[in-house]
């Protein structure tokens, strides 16, 4: 048994170690570390739940996103010390250590651009976000290997800016897939009852994780981006209750689906950076979830100007600072679903 440490300082003695090293928890659980900042539990089997779920949590995949890394890290500390006990397949993941380690979002790159093998296209681009992507995408598939479990995976984050909405998450593109709705209770028991549906194929990660192992994955937004000891954990006691049901309890207690308990919505339009001239033409602090008036013009790019076309449109992750090409904003519109 490894005496009590911070989670992160462990690894890092283990960085340059090739084989994974592992070690027994008191409860008889085996707990692997496989990488820096990747650490697997596998329940004791006496403790294994039936049907066995397979539970991917991520964080730090933008290394300031402190609030999702402390969750992960005060859940992971109690599995370690014997506090509470695993009963599913567990892989904790903290994304992007060395720019954890620098309290930035991003060293070289967005890392939540690079899955899908986003991180191996472009003639010469190779990076630490790349080398990162790359690996724990080979970790996911490593982890994700027992027949007939539920495949899970919730990659939190915390925005740049503030929301209408404190809380979202992305529901990927589930392509012939049905919506889960036990999903969406489950986000809801986590305080997450905004959900906008990605609309097609992305490069995020909790994407890369339906897509390739058709697991049940969501990119979740828990609030606003705060330094390490400048987050108010009081506001993430659902979250950090409801993921800790997941991991320690054969199921998780939900509420009966309500519609009016969620905001649903649909991406409308992906607006893309076309020239180095596109700028905003509201607030650079606007909120996420922030609705304009119809024919309101909400950014120029050259000679192109984007315009608000439908009656309850609204922003979300708008940022002009992007590479040509890429995104600069999503526009959204309410949605339903399962109305009855
Ligand atoms: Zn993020």
């Amino acid at each position: 048994m490894i005496p009590q440490h911070d989670f992160l300082a462990l690894t890092r003695r283990h960085e340059w170690q090739l084989d994974p090293f592992s070690f027994s928890l008191a409860d008889g659980a085996q707990a692997q570390v496989w990488d820096t900042g990747v650490l697997c539990i596998e329940p004791a089997s006496q403790l294994r739940a039936e049907p066995l779920k397979e539970i991917v949590l991520s964080c730090g995949i933008h290394g300031n996103e402190t609030a999702p890394i402390e969750i992960c890290n005060q859940l992971l500390g109690k599995l370690l010390s014997g506090e509470l006990s695993a009963r599913h397949r567990v892989l904790f993941l903290f994304g992007n250590p060395a720019a954890m380690n620098l309290g930035v979002r991003e060293l070289e790159e967005n890392m939540n651009r690079l899955f899908s093998g986003a991180h191996s296209k472009g003639v010469g681009l190779c990076n630490r976000e790349r080398i990162r992507a790359m690996r724990l995408e080979q970790y996911v598939s490593r982890f994700y290997s027992h027949p007939g479990a539920e495949r899970l995976h919730y990659d939190l984050h915390t925005a740049i800016r503030g929301s209408r909405h404190e809380k979202f998450a992305v529901y990927p593109f589930p392509h012939d897939r049905p919506y889960s709705q036990e999903q969406i209770r489950f986000l809801g028991a986590c305080g997450v009852r905004t959900i906008l549906l990605s609309n097609g194929p992305t490069t995020t990660f909790s994407y890369y994780s339906v897509r390739h192992h058709d697991a049940y994955g969501f990119t979740v937004e828990l609030g606003k981006v705060r330094p390490f000891g400048e987050n108010d954990m009081t506001r993430f006691i659902e979250a950090r209750q409801a993921l800790q049901e997941l991991v320690c309890e054969a199921s998780v207690t939900l509420e009966p689906w309500r519609p009016e308990d969620f905001n649903i919505f649909a991406i409308d339009r992906v607006i893309n950076k076309r020239s180095a001239d596109f700028r905003f033409l509201f607030a650079s602090d606007v909120d996420n979830f922030t609705e304009f008036p119809q024919g309101f013009v909400l950014a120029e790019d050259g000679a192109l100007r984007h315009v608000v076309e439908k009656e309850r449109e609204a922003v979300v992750f708008p940022n002009a600072n992007v590479a040509i090409g890429q995104r600069t904003m999503l526009l959204v519109v309410p949605t339903r679903l399962w109305d009855a």
